[in-house]
């Protein structure tokens, strides 16, 4: 797949694979507590994969898509597999919340009366490039919300969304 190594923790219902040696990674706990506690009704699958691969895993993941550029996005979802990025834009906290942020899509995404409550607004043009129209679509305020609620309890904490990200990438 990528030309790193990939190492892959089990931990109930949680499979972590990390691929290289991101920059910034997710303390342990925080995926013993998240395994072990009530959170995953579900299997879910998170990959950390450092930035430097970006251009490769959007190869991987999503075929001839235009690639939009290294910094266009932190981390995204697709049914119950999460893609986080590492590189210095992040922190541990920072990661963490990410982290919660996706597990919200992964709770809308099949679950028909969600996704119908949720994407029944479409996408608003600049989704993908703009941050103010990403963020005013209602999942990802529900996926921020879920974020900013539940992040103390994880060692994190509110606010480390994508416009507090922005003022960190190059
Ligand atoms: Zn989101």
């Amino acid at each position: 797949m990528f030309a790193v190594p990939t190492t892959r923790v089990q931990l109930g219902r949680l499979t972590v694979l990390t691929h290289g040696s991101p920059d910034v990674v997710i303390p342990l706990p925080v995926w013993q507590k998240l395994a072990s506690g009530p959170y995953l009704d579900k299997p879910v699958l998170v990959e950390l994969v450092p930035r430097s691969l970006v251009r490769e895993l959007w190869a991987r993941d999503m075929g001839s898509k235009p690639f939009p550029g290294a910094y266009a996005f932190r981390a995204y979802t697709r049914g119950c597999k999460v893609v986080l990025l590492s590189d210095a834009t992040e922190t541990a906290q920072s990661l963490v919340w990410l982290l919660l942020h996706e597990l919200a899509h992964v709770q809308v995404n099949d679950r028909p009366l969600l996704e119908e409550a949720f994407r029944s607004t479409p996408r608003p043009p600049g989704y993908v490039s703009n941050d103010e129209a990403h963020e005013a679509w209602p999942e990802e305020r529900f996926a921020n919300q879920m974020a900013d609620a539940l992040a103390p309890s994880f060692g994190s904490r509110p606010g480390l969304n994508r416009l507090w990200w922005r003022t960190r990438t190059p």
